[in-house]
């Protein structure tokens, strides 16, 4: 989404008018993702569709970067020739040149080891709500998750200056009214290890908060491992940070976590999620755990679904294992079947979804803050909202009654009159 915005910054402060109707546009560009099988699936199915679209002389030029280009750029370029340009990652630098390329009937092809952030000279153009944001404080990742090709695609850990984050924040402030700033990277909680020599989110969270621009900081994507007692007393302190802990597990047996090369074990994740209930008492947390990682015995299985029911996330997300040529799980022995890992999906996500009906339940009667995202369709007196334990886009939503009319990007006290398994129903009190 970022580097979305990013390239449409560039291309808009180039004069070039921006649509979202792929059907009518002389350029479509693409950006992919590439990091698992679905997700290449679905980036492959919309490269086609546009080429079918310039086959049938609708648009003119199909633009595609991103993550499945950085990663299969030689493929892309001899199994879709019908494609006019592919850029890798870096794309937000160079986009405005392949455009312009494109239109001047000149194929363009530039796809590099990936080396680029943004800093808060590059121009964006937002595509989320005008209440919330993303500002991303670092690109690539410095683990080495056995079965993760994001680092490859993505390169190295790279991040940004404060300065420039916060300037960032400023900028973007003033132009629109900000009620929530959700901060992302691959890993949030490595940001600083590689210019600062030294972990420096909280540092970063202090300014940003110091700032006061956005009712709500959201941090996205915490690796475990990092996650420091200082960032939880920071969040627990600061009024502003959501009270909303996004902590990718991935598993919890200790031989699978050791083979994911996620250097944690199953105790530093029970007590780092101890620390976390103890001092943050009404904190949700959010977690992913992976499936039918190769050579995950039952018995493994059954541990991590054991502490899934034990440990009661509020919201979980759960992957199949994708096996990826390139990475180190790849070759591993004992890959699992489709059938098994489909399985052991659908087990954790009933599993989940039990808990949440029960995390939901104890929602009931009590009143929260929510943030008023839109009119539930066109109907009046209804709205949808988030709480504070809801990440746009991933997780619950609250259907809201109001006899006043709510304007999105606003808080409502909501008292919550009936529950549902992700999602509560209330009404504005
Ligand atoms: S921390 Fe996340 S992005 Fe980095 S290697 Fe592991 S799974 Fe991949």
């Amino acid at each position: 989404m970022v580097d979305s915005e990013l390239m449409l910054g560039k291309l808009a402060s180039h004069g070039y008018i921006i649509t979202d109707k792929m059907d009518a546009c002389d350029v479509a560009i693409i950006n992919t993702c590439g990091f698992i099988e679905d997700a290449k699936r679905e980036a492959i199915d919309i490269i086609l569709k546009a080429c079918d679209l310039k086959k049938e002389g609708r648009i003119k030029k199909v633009v595609v970067c991103g993550c499945l280009s950085q990663r299969y750029a030689r493929t892309l370029r001899k199994e879709i020739p019908e494609a006019d340009a592919i850029l890798g990652v870096d794309n937000f630098k160079n986009v405005e040149e392949a455009v312009k390329s494109v239109l001047d009937d000149k194929s363009f092809y530039s796809v590099a080891p990936p080396e680029a952030i943004y800093t808060d000279k590059d121009p964006r153009l937002l595509l989320t709500p005008a209440h919330y944001a993303y500002v991303k404080i670092a690109e690539g990742c410095r683990n080495r998750c056995s079965y993760c090709v994001i680092y490859k695609i993505r390169g190295d850990l790279r991040s940004r200056r404060i300065e420039s984050v916060l300037s960032e924040i400023k900028a973007l402030s003033a132009k629109r009214k900000l009620s929530e700033l959700n901060i992302i990277a691959q890993d949030t909680t490595s940001y600083g290890m590689d210019n600062y020599a030294r972990a420096k989110l909280t540092s970063l969270l202090k300014k940003i908060c110091a700032l006061k621009r956005a009712h709500w900081v959201r941090l996205i994507y915490t690796h475990p491992r990092n996650f420091t007692d200082e960032l939880i007393d920071l969040i627990a302190q600061e009024k502003s940070i959501c009270k909303y802990i996004d902590l990718p597990i991935q598993h919890i047996n200790d031989r699978i976590l050791k083979r994911m090369n996620r250097r944690i074990k199953r105790r530093d994740i029970e007590l780092l999620i101890d620390r976390i209930r103890k001092r943050i008492p009404s904190v949700a947390i959010r977690t992913s755990v992976i499936v039918g990682f190769p050579g995950e015995t039952d018995k493994e299985f059954d541990e991590l679904l054991a502490f899934i029911r034990d440990t009661a996330f509020e919201r979980l997300g759960a992957f199949i294992y994708s096996r990826e040529e390139g990475t180190p799980a790849y070759r591993f022995k004992n890959q699992l079947s489709d059938k098994i890992k489909r399985e052991r999906f659908d087990r954790v996500m009933s599993l989940q979804q039990e808990i949440s009906s029960r995390v939901n339940e104890g929602f009931m009667g009590q009143r929260l803050k929510v943030l008023i995202e839109e009119q539930d369709e066109g109907k009046r007196h209804f709205y949808l909202g988030r709480t504070q334990y809801d990440a746009p886009e991933v997780d619950g939503l609250v259907y809201v009654r109001s006899d006043k009319v709510l304007r999105p990007g606003t808080f409502a006290d909501v008292k919550i009159t009936d529950t549902l398994e992700y999602d509560l129903v209330g009404k504005a009190v």
